[in-house]
């Protein structure tokens, strides 16, 4: 039985950033770009106006002064989108807006703000700066430029960028497409009344929203009963369809727990069937043509357990993400705790809580594995050892921080 390093070791080796595919802008947010991308011109690919103004020869407004203005004539208007069809006459001015092209012949912009406009003129009261107010061609990118950094993950910014290089399609790592699928006699739908001995599905809410919220697709798959060729088929089903399977339930050792037997009779590959941990212990992954296949516990927390300790850095390495992994603190136990002997790395849900310098680290109360809403409460998990039984108050524990983003 591998412990939980191990395990996640031999998840993250099997998971490969999936193949680069070029995707529209619009479906490229929180994408990792799969190759380094270079603009081909120059952005701004003119030299324009950077105010609404005049643009003009900053040596024919050379002598203005307050006493001794310069009036220039207004020789036409230049608007965005409209470069000028002649050159700048001698001696004269265009009238011209933001983000026009500037037209042959001038060298400076004098925004409207600092001229006097008559009809058909401008008056200078001080000398221009010569190339004022003026964007060159290139200033913001230029030709051969880089603009987005293979591994470098796509925000709003980038996405900009890309439109502005003329880059409509980037090459990334494509959002990797999870199916979920929930198994158990027991379960009815949340929106429905369950019977005697039923229950509601939480699972597949909480873990297709896992998915989401790891930036990758889920496809909830109809709940299955516990009958092997029902859990057959949709494998079968789900692999056609995903990138990675999760089945929830029916992985432990029950008289009706048929996750691991159907596996096997459809040729998957185990990698490891349970992890010396609690809760989640009764974890397995497979492979099967080319796909990972997760047999997640049904007991609610700890298949919410599993997912962000296996599933999510795996699906983050598939989609290109170089950080894999939930920031790790050291807290101090705020009480003391005890287990008895169970050879098992333990996972407490824990509020960390800034306190004097350090984290404060307290238990969300009972720690049971069904018990769904001690995730609710947690913010972190704290790590305890497998031997290690006791832990007085103020012992250091190791914490993974689950409110905040991936930084190793
Ligand atoms: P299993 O892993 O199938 O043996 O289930 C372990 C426990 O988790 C049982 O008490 C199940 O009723 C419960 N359980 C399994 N699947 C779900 C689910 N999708 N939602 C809520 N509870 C579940
Ligand atoms: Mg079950």
């Amino acid at each position: 039985m591998p412990t939980y390093q191990e395990a996640l070791e031999l998840v993250l080796d099997r998971a490969a950033p999936l193949p680069a595919r070029r995707v529209p802008l619009r479906e490229a947010l929180g994408r990792v770009a799969a190759e380094t991308i270079r603009a081909l011109r120059p952005v701004p690919p003119f030299t324009n106006s950077a105010m609404d103004g005049f643009a003009l020869r900053a040596a024919d407004g050379a002598t203005a002064a307050p006493d001794r203005p310069v009036r220039l004539p207004v020789a036409g208007i230049l608007s965005a989108g409209k470069p000028a069809a002649a050159p700048l006459p001698p001696g004269a001015a265009y009238r011209i807006m933001t983000g026009a092209v500037l037209p042959e012949g001038a060298d400076t912009i004098v925004p409207v703000e600092e001229a006097a406009a008559g009809d058909g003129w401008v008056t200078l009261s001080a000398p221009p700066r010569r190339g004022a107010h003026i964007r060159l061609a290139g200033e913001d990118i230029p030709a051969g430029g880089e603009v987005v950094a293979r591994g470098r993950i796509l925000r709003p910014a980038e996405l900009g960028v890309l439109a502005a290089i003329g880059c409509a399609e980037v090459p990334v790592h494509p959002q990797a497409v999870v199916a979920v699928i929930t198994t158990g006699d027991e379960l009815v739908d949340a929106g429905a009344e369950p019977g005697p001995g039923q229950i509601r599905d939480a699972n597949i809410h909480s873990l297709c929203a896992q998915v989401r919220a790891a930036g990758a697709r889920d496809l909830p798959f109809p709940r299955v009963a516990d009958r092997p060729e029902a859990v057959a088929a949709a494998i079968v089903q789900a692999l056609a369809a995903a990138d990675v399977v999760l089945t929830n339930g029916g992985v432990s050792v029950g008289d009706f727990d048929y996750i691991k037997s159907v596996l096997e009779g459809l040729g998957a590959e185990q990698v490891f069937w349970r992890v010396a941990q609690k809760p989640g212990g009764p974890v397995g992954l497979w492979l099967l043509r080319g796909r990972l296949l997760f047999g997640i516990p049904g007991n609610p927390v700890a298949a919410m357990l599993v997912f962000e300790e296996y599933v999510r850095p795996a699906l983050r390495r598939m989609m290109g993400l170089a950080r894999l992994h939930r920031p790790e603190r050291v807290g101090l136990l705020a009480a003391p705790w005890r287990k008895r002997p169970d050879g098992r790395l333990n996972f407490l849900r824990v509020v960390a809580r800034p306190r004097g310098g350090t984290l404060e680290v307290t238990l969300t109360g009972p720690q049971g594995s069904g018990l769904l809403s001690s995730m609710t409460r947690a913010n972190a998990l704290a790590l305890v050892p497998a031997d290690t039984l006791e832990l007085p108050a103020g012992a250091e524990v190791l914490l993974h921080l689950l409110d905040e983003e991936e930084d190793h």
